[in-house]
Order: structure tokens, then C-alpha cells, then sequence
């Protein structure tokens, strides 16, 4: 059953990569890593066991959203293609970062609407219950935030022709960013210019006012919101 088959596939992933990686830093080569930590506030388990409760509940979420709009019955609403004479041998490559612009865009707006006091306590303070996020936190959502955090897809793949292998190249990439925004670690040298930094992420849940971006720090420098704590 799909269902079935997403809630694993997305569940093993993110405690084997999200996992692995908080343990490498945290434990395995914690003396190594000491210096790129970015924030000092100690992890609690009990901040990691509420990482995992709320992250499992929106994989669950996700995974219901994505065996919905993926069963063949809902197929003829898509422009999701598998026939790659379909269309020009370059788009499924440049839809890939198309993809990511417009995840991008609609979370940047997305994420600063919940930030508005009439939706921050109801539906994305859970988020920032990690105000040192970990790996683990990295879809630690209210339910109702987890909605809208997949629901863009939807338009955008009734809308926009995408092969198969683009949404699951692109859906990679948003996991793997995903993880380095959660990460507690600056891995990355030199300033950040045109990429999202962990850094800039694990301020956003500290000081909650600044850098509300997902991939890049555009949006944050057009709206002037980037920034230290603010
Ligand atoms: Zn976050
Ligand atoms: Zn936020």
C-alpha cells in the first residue's frame, strides 16, 4: 500500500540521515565539531523526544497528502509525466530548480504569515518549541502547519508539467535542506550569500524575528528581514 510504503521510506530516512547526522555531530565526532556549533543552550531529550513525536504526526501527514494526489485516480488532474519524449530533454532538469524557486517563495510567505500574532501561537509555535533545533526537529510542525507545508505541491503539479524523476530529485533536495537548516552545526565557510546557512535557520528558532527563508537569502534581503536577532 502506498500509504504504507511513504510513511517508512520517509520515516527510515529521516532517522537514518537526520539521526546519523545529529549523532555524528553531537557524539561520534563531537571534539572535531565542537568549534562549528552554533548555538551553546544544551539539548534536552526531552526537546528531542517533542522533535520526534511532532516530526513523526506530519511524516504521517505528508504521507497520506502524497498517496492521495500520487493514487492513479487522481493521475488525469496532474501534469506529472514518466515519458521522457513528453516534453524537452532540459526541462526535467531545469524544473528541478524551478521547483525549488517556488518552494522557496511560497514558504518565505508562508512561514511569515505564521509568524503574524494570530497564527503563531495556534499553529507554529510547536515549530519553535527547538529554540536550538536539532536534526530532529527538522518537521516538528503543528498538523495544520504540516498541511500547508505540502499543500503547495498541489497546484504547482496541476499547473506545471513535471517528470517523475524531477519531484523525487527535487524532493531530495528540499530534505536535504531541510536537515542542514536543523543541523545546530555551521558547516560552510565564508559568509552566506546567496544559500541559506544553518546559521541563519537555528537564529530564526532562537530569536524568532529574522531569516525566514528555506533555500536561499533572497527573499530575506528584498523584505529586509535577514538578519541577527532582531
Ligand atoms: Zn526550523
Ligand atoms: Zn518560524
Amino acid at each position: 500500500m502506498l500509504l504504507t510504503k511513504l510513511f517508512l521510506f520517509q520515516t527510515i530516512r529521516y532517522f537514518v540521515i537526520g539521526g546519523g547526522a545529529f549523532l555524528f555531530l553531537n557524539k561520534w565526532a563531537k571534539l572535531r565539531f565542537q568549534k562549528h556549533r552554533i548555538q551553546e543552550t544544551p539539548v534536552t531529550k526531552k526537546q528531542i523526544s517533542t522533535e520526534i513525536k511532532y516530526s513523526l504526526i506530519t511524516l504521517l501527514i505528508f504521507s497520506v497528502f502524497f498517496s492521495t494526489i500520487l493514487n492513479p485516480s487522481f493521475g488525469p488532474f496532474l501534469k506529472l509525466y514518466d515519458d521522457s519524449t513528453s516534453y524537452p530533454l532540459w526541462w526535467p532538469l531545469l524544473s528541478i530548480p524551478v521547483l525549488v524557486f517556488l518552494h522557496d517563495t511560497f514558504f518565505y510567505w508562508m512561514h511569515r504569515t505564521l509568524h503574524h500574532k494570530f497564527f503563531y501561537n495556534k499553529f507554529h509555535r510547536t515549530h519553535h518549541l527547538s529554540t536550538n533545533p536539532t536534526p530532529f526537529a527538522s518537521f516538528s510542525f503543528h498538523p495544520v502547519e504540516a498541511v500547508f507545508e505540502a499543500i503547495w505541491v498541489l497546484p504547482v503539479l496541476m499547473i506545471i508539467p513535471i517528470h517523475k524523476y524531477s519531484l523525487l530529485t527535487f524532493a531530495f533536495i528540499s530534505f536535504l535542506n531541510n536537515i542542514k537548516g536543523h543541523l545546530g552545526f555551521e558547516l560552510s565557510r565564508g559568509k552566506a550569500r546567496i544559500l541559506n546557512s544553518s546559521t541563519h535557520h537555528s537564529l530564526h528558532h532562537r530569536y524568532f524575528k529574522s531569516n525566514f527563508g528555506l533555500y536561499f537569502l533572497f527573499w530575506d534581503r528584498i523584505c529586509k528581514t535577514e538578519g541577527p536577532p532582531a
